[in-house]
């Protein structure tokens, strides 16, 4: 019987977004803000590989 489930409370790491100190309701980010800033940003540099701008709705207004 070991305790493994130990978590190292004490670290404080710093917002990558804005360099706050983070909580820990939002780790490793200082605001649930910054951490949706920070995966809005994980997303468009994932999901957008191809640059092709095929998502333009047809041109029907004129
Ligand atoms: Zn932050």
């Amino acid at each position: 019987m070991t305790k493994d489930t130990v978590t190292p409370l004490r670290k404080q790491v710093p917002c990558p977004q804005c360099k706050k100190q983070s909580t820990r309701d939002t780790y490793p980010f200082c605001s649930r803000r910054c951490a949706q800033l920070d995966l809005g940003a994980w997303l468009s540099g994932g999901y957008a590989i191809s640059g092709d701008s095929t998502d333009v709705p047809p041109d029907g207004n004129s």
